[in-house]
């Protein structure tokens, strides 16, 4: 054997070892690879669970707080009606105010149990919610506050409230806030209704979602040529205060008759059913109990409707099976809760090596209760809207068929951009950088990318799917993701 070919043997036999190293390291590094992102995987679904758990136990402890508010405003219609009949009018004063108090109390006692109820389950305090909820305190003790024209331009539902509400609110918000209401109703921000206030606006514009043009605001692809085309934004609702903003319960006090709304077996009846057993229809009218000029709690008709989202064929054509038994055919008080679960990764993250991650979850329940008569079980509200004790269970239900739900009122980058961003859009077009939902106006604001939807539905608008009249569902879906 010649040295030259011993020395080209053994070369090959150092680079086949040496290649079999490379290999092994590669082998090795993917291998270390996969165990970390299993381990990620598995942390990602545990806190997952996490936050569902949380954020359902959050709403869960919400709402019932609704239902036991929503009982106590109905004990206090009924001590009402005693005082009168024992000639108490003093303790009528009182009655009613704590009637109006209770309107923001008990749902306060809503959001703080909410907190507690995602705390116990592992969430954290998110600074950001916490912000929110803290500017909130601010904005109703700064400015709900404020005179106008000589009145009071919020009117407060009893003396002293609006200072009382952000100090409470303040209190609230320094404990942190884990679980965000999501379906506040803010008496500041415009009332839903305007394209600009709808996220799945955004979404279909950055989504490039032409089915949604194509199905909810038909003809604005072609109608729409500039910022300036967009109708005003609607004003502040501040027509009625007497409800708290956050999970408010949906009651208002009305001076009237009682007369107008019961015969005095009517009432006896419902005394009888909340357990108060001696009151009589003769005790009720020899006391003139029910032609006096009163004020009383009723379920504003407005929120306590028929609950039409949940409906097969209601507005959202929602994914329901068989019939909703009357007595829980009534929209009203819900909660919706937010809650973020980080997640520390050990693998780098595709977005710039972010190693932590939140998973959002947010959950929505609702108090449910019915008026009963013999076996008859009727909806809460069937007593002429009048408030009574009638509130039994509470149940988690779809976020999308809660009310408010797309209001998304603890998403801090839509707060924003509602709130901030909105006006100036309105007056000096697309604000360069401020967030998601501004670049999507600025990509709406481009006339090539409309005149893309309008190429791509002239051919296949066909294939969007539309709920056809009768029932005959084809598809469709809800607001909260299609
Ligand atoms: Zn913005």
């Amino acid at each position: 054997m010649s040295p030259a070919s011993d020395r080209t043997r053994r070369r090959a036999a150092c680079s086949r070892a040496g290649q079999a190293v490379v290999f092994l390291l590669l082998a090795l590094t993917a291998l270390v690879f996969v165990l970390l992102f299993n381990a990620d995987l598995h942390r990602i679904v545990q806190r997952k669970h996490q936050a569902q758990n949380a954020g359902d136990a959050a709403a869960l402890a919400a709402a019932r707080w609704q239902g036991a508010t929503l009982n106590l405003i109905g004990e206090l219609n009924l001590l009402h009606v005693l005082a009168l009949a024992n000639g108490q009018p003093a303790a009528v004063d009182a009655i009613t105010n704590m009637q109006a108090r209770l309107c923001f109390t008990g749902p306060m006692t809503a959001l703080f149990a909410a907190q507690i109820a995602a705390k116990n389950n592992r969430i954290h305090v998110d600074p950001d919610m916490t912000d929110l909820l803290r500017e909130h305190a601010d904005t109703v003790r700064n400015q709900y506050t404020a005179l106008f024209d000589g009145t009071r331009y919020f009117p407060e539902p009893w003396p002293g409230a609006w200072l009382q509400v952000a100090d409470m609110l303040d209190q609230v918000a320094s404990d942190g806030i884990a679980a965000g209401p999501d379906n506040a109703q803010f008496f500041l921000d415009p009332s839903s209704g305007h394209m600009l206030m709808e996220k799945a606006f955004y979404d279909a514009v950055l989504s490039r979602n032409w089915c949604w043009f194509h199905l909810h605001a038909r003809g604005w692809l072609q109608a729409y040529a500039s910022f300036r085309d967009w109708p005003a934004l609607p004003g502040p609702d501040i027509s009625d205060t007497s409800n708290a903003e956050i999970f408010g319960v949906g009651v208002r006090p009305f001076t009237f008759r009682l007369d107008f709304l019961f015969s005095a077996s009517d009432l006896e009846a419902r005394f009888h059913e909340a357990g108060f057993d001696t009151v009589t229809a003769a005790q009720l009218t020899g006391t003139n109990v029910l032609d006096r000029f009163e004020t009383w709690f009723l379920y504003n008709p407005g929120d306590w409707s028929e609950w039409s989202r949940i409906k097969p064929d209601g507005e959202d054509n929602f994914p329901v099976t068989g019939a909703v038994r009357p007595e829980y055919d009534v929209a009203g008080a819900d909660a919706v809760v937010r809650v973020y679960a980080s997640v520390d990764r050990m693998t780098p993250g595709i977005e710039g090596g972010r190693r932590s991650d939140n998973v959002m979850w947010s959950a929505a329940a609702k108090p449910f209760g019915y008026l009963e008569e013999g076996s008859e079980r009727r909806p809460a509200t069937d007593a002429s809207a009048f408030v009574l004790p009638a509130f039994r269970d509470v149940r988690l239900i779809p976020v999308d068929a809660a009310t408010g739900s797309e209001n998304n009122t603890s998403d801090i980058e839509w707060v924003r951009h509602v709130r901030s961003h909105l006006h100036p859009y309105l007056e000096s077009g697309p604000q360069p950088n401020a967030c998601r939902y501004c670049s999507a106006l600025t990509l709406w604001e481009d006339d090539a990318f409309r005149q893309q939807g309008i190429d791509w539905l002239d051919l296949y608008h066909q294939n969007c799917r539309v709920r056809t009249p009768g029932g005959n569902r084809r598809g469709g879906g809800s607001r909260r993701g299609h």
